[in-house]
């Protein structure tokens, strides 16, 4: 079954959120667990949780996607601002045990001139500082364009980090279509290959989510800039290779599309209108 959804505001809280997915046809969604800048704003209302929690259960929602800020740098050089990130990542996910099976995405980092192992090293160290054996929540990393200083463009460097982390089976990571491709691997014409190479550098059965978005611009751009689905470089074919592949067709798929809610109304049909379902 196509699980499929898009990224949605949390400021009306959880029952919201999942009223609005169901009203956009989707059955999951993702959202920041506070502002994007980072803020002390709670998004995860304790109450709120009980009646989006049945609400969910009624209408066969999967769990919701979890989104860190995006201004966390889990390997900042300066030790306030990792101190920063740190707390904010632990809090988010004590907070996110109310959510039975969610997932927990966060930007690697930018290494800002330490160079790519340094920035390895400190993303596995803040992981080994916050994850608990007795936290159910799974951490995912994203798969990154390689915008400046970035760590996680290469499938190599999430590799990196993966095997510096003590609780391996608590992390993942989830993949981005438009930055894969703004990063250089051809999702378009080499799927195949591509994620062969993710399997045997990374290893498939560490991908648990995809970000589905098309890509403003060409492959290997490193620019990071998503674009509507069927309207950027990656295009709709693609699209449908992708959610469709059996690597990939039961995982679940999140839009970031540069859209309004009637936007991703439309998008989520048209991904549903080009997945097919398997018989029996
Ligand atoms: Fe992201
Ligand atoms: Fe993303
Ligand atoms: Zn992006």
């Amino acid at each position: 079954m196509l699980k499929i959804g898009c990224h949605l505001s949390s400021a009306k809280g959880f029952l919201a959120m999942g009223q609005e997915i169901v009203r956009l046809g989707g059955n999951t969604f993702q959202f920041f667990t506070r502002n994007p800048r980072g803020s002390k704003a709670k998004a995860l209302d304790q109450e709120g949780i009980a009646a989006y929690l049945a609400f969910a259960e009624a209408h066969g929602l999967f769990p919701a996607l979890a989104h860190a800020p995006y201004t966390l740098n889990a390997c900042a050089a300066r030790p306030e601002v990792l101190e920063f990130a740190r707390e904010t990542m632990a809090d988010d996910l004590a907070r996110l045990e109310y959510l039975p099976g969610s997932m927990y995405n966060f930007h690697p980092g930018s290494h800002v001139g330490q160079g790519t192992d340094t920035g390895v090293r400190r993303i596995a160290a803040l992981l080994n500082a916050i994850l608990r054996e007795e936290q159910h929540t799974t951490v995912l990393l994203e798969t990154m364009a390689g915008k400046g200083s970035e760590v996680g463009g290469r499938f190599e460097e999430l590799r990196a980090i993966l095997e510096q982390v003590e609780l391996k089976h608590r992390v993942g990571v989830c993949l981005d279509t438009c930055h894969v491709y703004d990063g250089g691997y051809d999702i378009v014409d080499g799927l195949e290959a591509v994620l062969e190479e993710f399997d045997r550098v990374i290893g498939l059965n560490r991908l648990r989510a995809v970000h589905l978005n098309d890509s403003m611009n060409p492959m290997g751009s490193h620019k990071d800039r998503h674009q509507k689905l069927g309207e950027g470089a990656i295009g709709m074919e693609a699209v449908g290779r992708i959610v469709n592949h059996p690597a990939l067709r039961e995982l679940p798929f999140y839009l970031e599309t540069p859209n309004d809610l009637p936007g991703y109304a439309r998008e989520i049909a048209a991904v549903q209108a080009v997945y097919r379902e398997e018989e029996g």
